[in-house]
């Protein structure tokens, strides 16, 4: 399902901070939870609830995908954004060098907060930096971007079926990507594109359950975790969760 067909199946809901634990981070990270605080957001047209977040990124992707991306005055960005960040979406995507969230979403310096790792699996590390993006950032929507043709998930399933570890430090992914492989893997038809699609669901599920920050916004309806999946021939994203 596209964007497009579940823009109007979201419950409404405001986008705010987790102020207990935007507190503690604050402190923890000093400037950025405080500067926020005494200064506007330097983009205040990126306060957006998390149904609106995710109807601009579907508006940037349908620009994307038709070739009408906005031009990006970068110069005037930079100096926007010298002060602080306002970012209206945090992506956890795939490293694929095809997917480039901020082009697939005709995004500007600012508007996203981006985890890239082959696989786009939740770890301790991008479970973090999504907790930092919602809680001090104020980030009202998480979307977990898969894409086709993943080679991250087809290695993982290849190293299950044959039994052979891959090299280097890359079996960490196999570990990670594994369980959504293995719940698919009896089901016949298109193991990668069903285990690609898993991996999405599993992931969506995993950060929208972390606690204490994650899945305490997520019941708070200051955030939606959504996932998605590129199609790298069209450059369109179809909503899986
Ligand atoms: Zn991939």
């Amino acid at each position: 399902m596209c964007v497009t067909c579940r823009q109007n199946s979201f419950q409404p809901s405001r986008r705010g901070l987790v102020l207990g634990a935007a507190a503690t981070i604050g402190l923890l990270l000093g400037n950025a939870a405080g500067a926020k605080e005494k200064k506007p957001p330097p983009k205040p047209q990126n306060v957006l609830s998390p149904d609106a977040s995710l109807e601009r990124l579907r508006k940037g992707n349908a620009r994307y995908v038709e070739g009408v991306s906005l031009r990006h005055d970068f110069k005037h960005e930079r100096e926007a954004l010298a002060g602080g960040q306002n970012p209206f979406a945090a992506i956890l995507s795939c490293a694929d060098s095809r997917i480039a969230p901020e082009y697939a979403f005709d995004s500007g310096r600012g508007d996203l907060f981006v985890c890239r790792v082959a696989g786009n699996f939740a770890n301790n590390d991008t479970v973090a930096s999504m907790e930092y993006a919602v809680a001090v950032l104020g980030v009202p929507l998480i979307l977990v971007l898969g894409h086709d043709s993943c080679g991250a998930v087809d290695s993982t399933i290849k190293s299950l079926k044959d039994d052979k570890p891959l090299p280097g430090h890359m079996p960490s992914l196999v570990e990670a990507i594994a369980p959504s492989v293995k719940a698919v893997s009896q089901q016949g038809g298109d193991t990668l594109g069903k285990a690609i699609r898993q991996n999405v669901i599993d992931t969506v599920a995993k950060l929208g359950s972390a606690t204490p920050i994650l899945s305490a916004a997520v019941e708070q309806h200051k955030i939606r975790v959504v996932g998605g999946i590129y199609r790298l021939r069209d450059g369109m994203v179809d909503m899986v969760a």
